[in-house]
C-alpha cells in the first residue's frame, strides 16, 4: 500500500486525465493504469455509482443467479489500484471551450483529455408518462439494478400485469428474469413497434425467443405505447392495456449535459466520433459504448460493442498521453449473441446458428465472468508496474525545502479571490472571542490514496472538532495547512479546492471561521488544522464517577477496515466501503451537545490511539476500572474475521502502550477493536445510571440511531480495564 501511495504522488503531477462514468470502456483504461504508470499524469474518474454494473450479467441477477457483488466493478478499488482519484458524483454540464467539468454536488473540473463513457437512457420520445403511473428504465442499466428493491416492494404477493415496453432483445431477456424473480407471479406483455429487428438475429433465433416466450405464457403485442398513466397503457391505435407497472426497454438516448455540449452528434443526438474514438470536433475528448457513434462504423448499442471499444481506448489514451500514433477502431459486423432465457439456459445465436440450451448458458457465465473478474482484486496482490513518460514530458526539477515547497501563488491567489476571502493576503488574522480562555488542538491526517479530497476535507475537519468537543468546547476558528501532491496547473487547483471545500462545507455548519491558512507541496498530502474553541465548562478526564454509564456515539473499526479494503481484501465489498465512509463524515456535534444537556462529567473521542489508550486514561486519572463488554454492536462491520485477519499500521503501537491495563479473556474475538486506531472516531460519553433511559430515547430521536451501551465505571479493581463475558 504504501509503495502504491508513494508512486501517485513521487512525480510531478502536469496533466489531467478525466473519466466521466465507469461504463465497459473506461474501466479498461484504470484497469490498464494499474499495471502501467504514466510519469506527471493524475487521473480522475467521475461515477454517479460507486459500482459499475456489468449489463451481460444483470439478467442473472435479476432472477437471483448472481449476486449484487458478482455483477459490479468496484470503482473506488479499482481507482485505488489504478493510482487514480475517485469522485462519486453526477455530471451535469461539459464545457469544451474551458475544458471544465461541472458536477451537482462538488466543485468543477477541469482536465486536459477527457473520455467519456456514460452509456445511456431509456428513449422516451413520443411517450407521455404520467406522474402516478410506476415506471422504471431498464436504461442505464445500474439504475434498474438500483431500482429493483422499488420493484420488489410493488411486485408483492398479488398478480402483477406487467408491461415492458420495447420489444428487442433486451425485453426479452428482462422478462424471462423477472418471470423467475418473482416466480411466475406475474402476467407480462411485451408491447413493441418493431419485434424483434435486430438485424444479426437469424429466424430461427427468432422462432425460439417467441416459442419460448409463449410457453412461459409472456404475451407480446405489435404497437407503439404513446402514454403510460398510473392504471393502463395506450397506443397509438386508442387501444387501452390495464398495466400495474412499466418498464420501459424502448431503446436509447443520450443524457441532457451531453446532448447540450457542442461535440458533434449524428441525427439520433448521439455523439459522433472518428476511428480512433475521438470526437470529431474535439480532439482532446473521446467517447465510447452507447453515447458514441462511431462514423462509418454504425452499429447497434450494446455492451459488447462497449467492451470492444474499449480495448481500443486505453491504448489510444496511452497513446495521445505519450505521444504515439493512435490505433483505429474496426466494428465487427456480425457478433455472438448469448441471451439467457430460463432455468440457466441460454440462447445462441451467431450468424446461422441458433441453439438453445444449458451449455449455453454455461458459455454465457464463463464469458461473462471472465470480464468481470479482471476487475476484481484479491487481498495481497502485488503489481508490478510499467512506467511511461508523458509526450512532453517536464525536465526533473529538484525541489526545494522549507518555505521553497509552498503552492504556486497563482493557484492560491485564484482560489482566495472565487472566495472572496483574504484576497489581500495579510500575514495574520485578528480573533475577537468574548471568552478570556480558549480551547487550542492541532491534529494532522494523511490523505488515503484515491479517496475523494472534498471527502477527505471533511474528515479531517471532524476529526480535528473531535478535540474540542471532548474538552466541551465548541469550535470558534481554524487554522488550515494542506499538503497538496507535487503538480502544477489545474491539478494543484484541484486538490486545493477539493480539500478547503469539503472543510469549509463543515465550518459552515459549525459556525466556525477560518482564520489563516498555508498550503505546501508534499510526497504525503494531507491536511493539518489548528482549532481554536470556546466553552462554557471545561470537561476533563479525572471527572468520572463510579456506577456511570459508558457510551460511545458510534462504531469503532476505521483503522483495520481501510486497511483492509486498501490491501484488496475480498471480504470487504464496495457497499462495506461506502457504510465505513458514512460512518466517517459523521460528525459528533449535535452528539455533544446531548450529552452536555445529560450533564455528562467526561467525554473524549476515540482517535488515533485506540479505545483501550482513551479510556484508560480516563479510568487513570479519576481512580477508577471500566467494567465493560466487547459486543458486535460495537464494530462498523460485524464481520469479526476481518477485525482478526487486518490491522492499521498503528495498531502495535497502541497494544504495547496498553495491553498491561487491561483484564480481557484470552478467547475474547474482539479484543483486537481496543487498540484499532479511529478516523473521526465516537465521543465516549458517561451518563449517571437513573438517566439512561432518557438519554437513550433523546440520542435515539435527534441523531436517528442508538448510543453503544459499553460499561460502566467501577471501583478500581485489578487492572484500569476489565472486560466482562
Ligand atoms: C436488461 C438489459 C440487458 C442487457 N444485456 C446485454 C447483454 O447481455 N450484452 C450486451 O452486449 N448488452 C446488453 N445490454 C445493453 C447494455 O446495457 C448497454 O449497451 C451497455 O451497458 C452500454 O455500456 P456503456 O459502457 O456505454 O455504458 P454503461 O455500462 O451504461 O455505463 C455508463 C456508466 O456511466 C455512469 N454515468 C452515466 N451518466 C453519468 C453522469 N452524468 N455522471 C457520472 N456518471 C454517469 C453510469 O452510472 C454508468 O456507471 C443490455 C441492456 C439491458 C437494458
Amino acid at each position: 500500500m504504501r509503495d502504491r501511495q508513494l508512486i501517485l504522488f513521487e512525480n510531478n503531477l502536469i496533466k489531467q486525465l478525466v473519466l466521466i462514468g465507469g461504463g465497459h470502456a473506461n474501466v479498461q483504461i484504470l484497469k490498464k493504469l494499474c499495471m502501467n504508470r504514466i510519469k506527471g499524469l493524475h487521473t480522475i474518474l467521475i461515477s454517479e455509482h460507486f459500482e459499475a454494473t456489468y449489463s451481460g450479467m444483470t439478467p442473472g441477477y435479476i432472477h437471483r443467479d448472481f449476486s449484487r457483488e458478482e455483477i459490479s466493478i468496484d470503482l473506488q478499488r479499482l481507482c485505488f489500484n489504478a493510482g487514480a482519484t475517485f469522485i462519486k458524483d453526477k455530471v451535469i454540464k461539459l464545457e469544451t471551450n474551458n475544458r471544465k467539468i461541472e458536477l451537482q454536488n462538488f466543485p468543477s473540473i477541469n482536465y486536459d483529455i477527457l473520455s467519456i463513457n456514460t452509456g445511456s437512457i431509456s428513449n422516451t420520445k413520443g411517450i407521455k408518462i404520467e406522474k402516478l403511473s410506476k415506471c422504471f428504465f431498464a436504461k442505464p442499466i445500474s439504475s434498474l439494478v438500483n431500482n429493483l428493491s422499488q420493484i420488489d416492494q410493488i411486485i408483492s404477493n398479488k398478480k402483477n400485469r406487467i408491461s415492458i415496453i420495447g420489444g428487442g432483445v433486451a425485453s426479452y431477456e428482462l422478462a424471462f428474469s423477472l418471470l423467475r424473480r418473482y416466480e411466475n407471479n406475474l402476467e407480462i406483455t411485451i408491447f413493441g413497434k418493431n419485434i424483434l429487428m435486430e438485424k444479426n438475429l437469424n429466424e430461427k433465433t427468432k422462432k425460439n425467443l417467441k416459442k419460448i416466450s409463449s410457453d412461459l405464457d409472456i404475451k407480446e403485442y405489435s404497437g407503439e405505447v404513446v402514454s403510460i398513466t398510473e392504471t393502463h397503457l395506450v397506443l397509438s391505435s386508442g387501444d387501452k392495456f390495464d398495466s400495474d407497472l412499466n418498464l420501459l426497454s424502448s431503446g436509447a438516448n443520450i443524457e441532457k449535459w451531453l446532448s447540450e455540449s457542442n461535440l458533434d452528434k449524428d441525427k439520433n443526438g448521439f455523439i459522433v466520433v472518428d476511428n480512433n474514438l475521438l470526437s470529431t470536433s474535439d480532439k482532446n475528448i473521446f467517447v465510447t459504448g452507447d453515447a458514441c457513434t462511431v462514423e462509418d462504423n454504425i452499429r447497434p448499442k450494446s455492451g459488447v460493442m462497449a467492451v470492444r471499444q474499449g480495448q481500443v481506448l486505453k491504448e489510444n489514451i496511452f497513446a495521445k498521453l505519450t505521444g504515439t500514433p493512435l490505433i483505429k477502431f474496426k466494428a465487427q459486423k456480425n457478433w455472438l449473441y448469448l441471451i439467457g432465457t430460463h432455468k440457466n439456459k441460454a440462447l445462441l445465436n451467431y450468424f446461422f446458428l441458433s441453439f438453445h440450451g444449458l451449455w449455453c448458458w454455461k458459455l454465457k457465465e464463463w464469458i461473462d465472468r471472465g470480464f468481470i473478474n479482471k476487475f476484481k482484486f484479491t487481498y495481497n496482490s502485488k503489481m508490478s508496474f510499467r512506467n511511461f513518460e508523458l509526450e512532453k514530458p517536464k525536465d526533473i526539477k529538484m525541489y526545494c525545502q522549507g518555505c521553497g515547497s509552498k503552492v504556486s501563488k497563482n493557484t492560491l491567489v485564484n482560489f482566495l479571490n472565487e472566495e472572496n476571502s483574504h484576497s489581500d493576503l495579510p500575514d495574520s488574522s485578528l480573533i475577537n472571542t468574548n471568552s478570556s480562555s480558549l480551547l487550542q488542538s492541532i491534529d494532522h491526517i494523511k490523505l488515503f490514496s484515491s479517496l475523494n479530497p472534498f471527502d477527505f476535507g471533511i474528515i479531517s475537519y471532524l476529526h480535528s472538532q473531535n478535540d474540542i468537543l471532548s474538552s466541551g468546547g465548541s469550535v470558534k476558528t481554524i487554522s488550515v495547512s494542506q499538503a497538496l501532491p507535487f503538480s502544477e496547473g489545474i491539478i494543484e487547483s484541484f486538490f486545493m479546492e477539493y480539500f478547503m471545500k469539503g472543510i469549509k462545507s463543515e465550518a459552515i455548519k459549525d459556525g466556525s471561521v477560518i482564520a489563516s491558512g498555508h498550503s505546501y507541496q508534499s510526497k504525503e498530502p494531507g491536511i493539518t488544522i489548528t482549532m481554536n474553541g470556546s466553552y462554557e465548562k471545561q470537561i476533563t478526564k479525572s471527572q468520572a464517577q463510579e456506577n456511570e454509564l459508558i457510551y460511545l456515539s458510534k462504531p469503532l473499526g476505521t483503522g483495520y477496515l481501510l486497511a483492509a479494503y486498501f490491501n484488496n481484501s475480498e471480504l470487504l465489498s464496495s457497499f462495506d466501503f461506502q457504510k465505513l465512509m458514512r460512518w466517517m463524515k459523521k460528525g459528533n456535534k449535535k452528539i455533544s451537545e446531548i450529552s452536555k444537556i445529560f450533564k455528562s462529567k467526561i467525554t473524549t473521542d476515540i482517535s488515533g490511539f485506540g479505545l483501550a489508550s482513551h479510556l484508560s486514561d480516563i479510568c487513570k486519572f479519576s481512580g477508577l476500572s471500566a467494567e465493560i463488554k466487547l459486543n458486535e454492536e460495537i464494530l462498523i462491520n460485524k464481520n469479526i474475521e476481518i477485525l482478526n485477519k487486518f490491522k492499521s499500521t498503528g495498531f502495535e503501537n497502541n497494544y504495547s502502550s496498553s495491553v498491561n491495563e487491561i483484564s480481557i479473556s484470552d478467547n475474547n474475538k474482539l479484543q483486537n477493536i481496543l487498540y484499532d486506531p479511529q478516523t473521526n472516531g465516537p465521543l465516549l460519553i458517561s451518563i449517571e445510571k437513573e438517566d439512561q433511559i432518557k438519554f437513550e430515547k433523546e440520542f435515539q430521536s435527534v441523531i436517528g440511531f442508538s448510543p453503544i451501551l459499553l460499561g460502566q465505571f467501577r471501583k478500581f479493581k485489578k487492572k484500569l480495564i476489565n472486560v466482562i463475558s
